[in-house]
């Protein structure tokens, strides 16, 4: 594992997206959708920096299968989502990989009537989009390597790290890392 962005690098991130969407959204109402389950400690965090109302509600987003690190099929669950009829929503996810995640919620969250929806991510990695769609506000570009930490896992582990790291290739290969083993449910 090496260390990309230590805790002190993530709260400059986060600080600076809070500003950005303090000077945007000036007080008016805001609903933040969040994505379950990599983005939750990233989004407290944020929901602590803004001014002005702020609901949050979370919805859950899945492509990755246990050890697997290219996505598979996306699974999406928006079941606690309310209404959202003439709200201004604002998506925050924890990476802009392929993109397909975001395009899918940011479409369905249009057809739920919000009256704007925009998207922030934490992460986008380079030279990985297949969509048309951008985030609207980003983090931190990141190169294409799978990442742990803040929030973010690799087969259920390592989402308490207070810094996030890469997992080398090597680390991938091992189906049964040892890294991995206090991470194992009996
Ligand atoms: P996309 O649909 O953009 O290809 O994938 C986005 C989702 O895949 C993210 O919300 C995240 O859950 C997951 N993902 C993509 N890259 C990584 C990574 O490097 N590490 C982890 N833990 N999850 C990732
Ligand atoms: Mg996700």
């Amino acid at each position: 594992m090496q260390i990309l962005l230590s805790p002190e690098d993530l709260a400059d991130g986060v600080d600076r997206l809070a500003r950005e969407i303090r000077r945007d959204y000036d007080g008016r109402p805001l609903s933040i959708v969040g994505v379950l389950t990599g983005s939750i400690v990233f989004v407290a965090d944020l929901i602590r920096r803004l001014d002005g109302p702020v609901r949050l509600h979370m919805i859950q987003a899945s492509s990755y299968r246990g050890t697997a690190t290219s996505p598979g099929r996306l699974d999406l669950r928006l079941d606690l989502l309310p209404d959202l009829d003439g709200q201004d929503v604002l998506l925050v996810d924890d990476i802009f990989d392929t993109g397909r995640t975001l395009e899918a919620i940011v479409a369905e969250l249009r057809r739920r009537g919000a009256a704007s929806v925009k998207s922030l991510v934490l992460f986008r990695k380079q030279g990985r989009a297949e969509v048309a769609i951008e985030p609207d506000y980003v983090g931190f570009d990141i190169p294409d390597a799978f990442v742990v930490g803040y929030g973010l896992d690799y087969d259920g582990c390592w989402r308490q790290l207070p810094h996030v790291a890469s997992l080398d290739a090597s680390e991938l290969a091992t189906p049964r890392a040892d890294f991995l083993q206090p991470c194992r449910l009996p």
